[in-house]
């Protein structure tokens, strides 16, 4: 499994027996090329420029010019999407592991032979698979390889306006992210608290203050001025007249602070309607979608820094997601144990909401001389193959859970009938599927009753 076709590479890091950069025995490092060098290829024995991304390779050099689609795509489909990074510029932030200052193929070999040991590393975990459980295990890989936090950073031409630079080409890395942290491969660490757009999730607001009144947002701040003869609080245009004051209201003239007068506070008023007010009302405007949000409805998105758990290392290390690994993994211990809090939150806000919510119990039965586990873990995934987004999916003791959020028993027939068609079609001979229908109110029973 970790012998997929790769070059190894020999350096004096790991043998200890020969110093960096001499000449002798080791095979050249593979450079993946993406797009042209800027300048002619290195003529040097220790580096091999190659052009094919989906063949195995080292190190990759990027021109600093290379579009965010070219490395998307990069990371979506290179044979190895975590290898060192060469490239000019700073396009891609903390994921590039070498920036040339200068261009020429001597630098180019130099920051080859200074990254061997980084190459080393990443070619000493397994190889990241093409598909769905790319994205996690690549965000693992960087990590544990690169041996430092996945950090966000600001990213003004962003929607998001935070960005996770080490996670470069990839699609919503925050989400996945929280989803790693969740499981418990990453710990989180406080960066920032944002508000965002209601109508975009985006979080590229400005406030904007408006006349509570009319909601303009045409407001002025004035001093507040306090007639002491008659009392009247008004802002200071309303008494401004020449060089001194005179009171619309007992129509007197005055002038010294303090004597005639004094300045209590700040009010706002709206040139529009003439309103004066205290606090104007807040809405966040999107600069992306035009959006408005009002200030007291709007959601925070919270956003950190992510470091690896020892989990998430044995994750990394082993390639695996505990998520989707095999039981004996110590997949099913800790997976129920989520399961059981995730369901528990669910069952609890349903109820609080008076919404539906309704969970699934599906039996497998074996033949004879079948073993239930492999079964188990097939049921498992045609089952959450039918999940939507929200539904939650884990294996226990003999059986296949689904708590399904904002589903009434009497709406649980379809999904049934599609687990149903996949298990016909899918599932190993020798199997037999019994479901069995969980009514809101028994949920919680049922789950203590787990193992
Ligand atoms: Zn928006
Ligand atoms: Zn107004
Ligand atoms: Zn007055």
């Amino acid at each position: 499994m970790f012998d997929d076709g790769h070059s190894s590479i020999r350096l004096a890091h790991s043998t200890g027996l020969r110093a960096a950069g001499s000449v002798d025995a080791a095979a050249p490092l593979k450079l993946l090329v993406l797009g042209a060098l800027p300048f002619g290829q290195p003529d040097d024995e220790r580096v091999r420029c190659v052009g094919n991304p989906l063949e195995p390779f080292d190190l990759a050099y990027v021109p600093g010019n290379a579009g965010g689609t070219a490395f998307a795509e990069f990371v979506q489909s290179a044979n190895n999407p975590a290898v060192p990074v060469i490239t000019h510029g700073n396009g891609l932030g903390a994921r590039a592991d070498a920036v040339l200052e200068h261009t020429g193929p001597g630098d180019l070999v130099h920051a080859c032979t200074q990254l061997a040991p980084l190459a080393e590393r990443v070619q000493s975990l397994p190889l990241i698979p093409r598909g769905a459980e790319r994205p996690a295990l690549l965000a693992l890989a960087l990590a544990v390889s690169r041996q430092k936090p996945i950090e966000a950073s600001w990213r003004p031409g962003s929607r998001g306006v935070m960005g996770y630079e080490l996670l470069t080409g990839l699609d919503e890395p925050r989400t996945l992210l929280e989803q790693l942290a969740d499981i418990g491969l990453f710990k989180r660490r406080y960066h920032e608290r944002l508000h965002a757009c209601g109508h975009c999730g985006g979080c590229r607001v400005f406030a904007r203050e408006v006349c509570s009144r009319c909601s303009s947002s045409d407001l002025a701040e004035h001093e507040l001025l306090h007639h002491y003869t008659c009392g009247l609080q008004a802002p200071e245009p309303v008494f401004k007249r020449g060089e001194g004051y005179e009171c619309p209201k007992c129509r007197k003239p005055f002038r010294h602070y303090g004597v005639d007068y004094d300045k209590p506070g700040q009010v706002i008023s709206c040139s529009a309607c003439d309103a004066t007010i205290s606090d104007p009302d807040v809405f966040f405007v999107c600069a992306d979608c035009g959006g408005e949000t009002d200030s007291e409805q709007a959601q925070v998105v919270r956003f950190y820094h992510y470091q690896l758990t020892a989990q998430g290392v044995s994750a990394a290390e082993a390639g695996v997601l505990p998520m989707l690994g095999r039981p004996g993994d110590g997949y099913q211990e800790n997976s129920l144990q989520e399961f059981r809090v995730m369901v528990q939150n669910y069952v609890h806000i349903a109820e609080r909401v008076e919404r539906p919510l309704t969970m699934v119990r599906f039996d497998l039965q074996a033949g004879r001389g079948m073993a239930l586990e492999r079964g188990l873990v097939q049921l498992f995934t045609l089952v959450q193959e039918t999940a939507r987004k929200g539904d939650a999916v884990a294996m226990a003791d003999g059986c296949v859970l689904a708590c399904l959020p904002e589903t009434d028993v009497s709406q649980v027939q379809p999904l049934l009938d599609r687990v149903d068609r996949l298990v016909s079609a899918q599932l190993a001979d020798g199997f037999a599927v019994h479901p069995h229908v969980v009514p809101r109110e028994r949920v919680l029973t049922l789950l203590k009753a787990l193992h």
